[in-house]
C-alpha cells in the first residue's frame, strides 16, 4: 500500500501526464479518457474539471498550472477525488492550501483579478496628479527620453499593499490612487513611477526555480533615482 500523501511524482511530467496517472489510480480498471488541460489565467484557481463524450476537459488557472509537480498533483487529486464523489486522500488539500497562500502567490493572483476587472485604463489625470508629464520627465532624466509611454492610470481603489504595478496585458502603469493626493508629495509619486519603468526596462528574469522581479541590476539603477532614500521614507508614513 502506499502512503498516501507522499505519492511518487516526476517533475518533468506534464499537467495531462499528472491528470492521466491519478484518473487511473482512482478509476483502477477503467480506461484512462483523453486528457486536454486548457490554461487560463482567469480561471478560479481551484479549476475546473468536465468529463464528456470520452473527453476530460480540465481548465486551470495559471498560477496553479505552472506550480511545482506535487501542488498540481494534489490539485489533480482533489478534482477527480472529486468527479469520482471519492473521499479525498489525506495531505492534498493542505497541500493546495499552503502554496495558495504563500504571499507572492497570493499577489500575483490578486493582481490577475484587478486586471481582470479593468475593462479600461483610467488615464493619467488623477485629482491631484497627471501622470503624463511626470513620465516625461523622468524619461529624459532617467532613460535618455527613449522609453515608449505605456499607458498611464490611478487604480480605483485605494490600496495600500500595491503602490504601483505594470500591467502586461495592457501594457499599462497603474498607480495606486492612494498617491494621487494633496498629502503626498510629488517626489513619492515620482518614484512609485519610477520603479514601475524600471519594470517596463527590466523584463520578469525567469532564470532559477524563483520569478526574480527585483533583480540585483533593477535594484542598482533603483537608487539612482534622486531622493531614494527620502521618497522611501514618505512612503512608509503613507
Ligand atoms: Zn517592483
Amino acid at each position: 500500500m502506499q502512503v498516501q500523501g507522499v505519492l511518487p511524482f516526476s517533475a518533468e511530467e506534464t499537467n495531462e501526464e499528472i491528470f492521466a496517472r491519478i484518473y487511473g489510480e482512482i478509476a483502477r480498471g477503467k480506461s484512462v479518457p483523453a486528457i486536454v488541460c486548457i490554461v487560463r489565467p482567469y480561471v478560479n484557481t481551484m479549476g475546473k474539471i468536465n468529463l464528456a463524450a470520452g473527453k476530460l476537459e480540465v481548465r486551470l488557472n495559471s498560477l496553479i498550472a505552472g506550480a511545482p509537480a506535487p501542488v498540481r498533483e494534489s490539485l489533480a487529486w482533489i478534482l477527480l477525488s472529486k468527479l469520482f464523489r471519492r473521499k479525498l486522500p489525506p495531505g492534498h488539500a493542505a497541500s493546495y492550501r499552503q502554496y495558495m497562500n504563500r504571499k507572492e502567490v497570493r499577489r500575483t493572483h490578486q493582481l490577475v483579478r484587478q486586471t481582470k476587472g479593468r475593462k479600461y485604463v483610467s488615464g493619467p489625470q488623477g485629482e491631484v496628479y497627471n501622470l503624463d508629464p511626470i513620465f516625461d520627465e523622468l524619461c529624459l532624466k532617467y532613460f535618455g527620453g527613449l522609453m515608449q509611454k505605456p499607458q498611464l492610470g490611478w487604480s480605483k481603489g485605494v490600496a495600500r499593499w500595491l503602490l504601483g504595478h505594470f500591467d502586461h496585458t495592457h501594457n499599462a502603469i497603474i498607480l495606486s490612487r492612494i498617491l494621487d493626493r494633496e498629502c503626498v508629495p510629488r517626489l513619492a509619486v515620482e518614484y512609485v513611477l519610477y520603479h514601475e519603468m524600471l519594470h517596463l526596462k527590466h523584463p520578469v528574469d525567469h532564470r532559477g526555480a524563483r520569478r526574480r522581479v527585483h533583480t540585483r541590476e533593477f535594484k542598482v539603477e533603483e537608487k539612482l533615482f534622486e531622493g531614494f532614500k527620502e521618497a522611501k521614507e514618505m512612503l512608509k508614513r503613507l
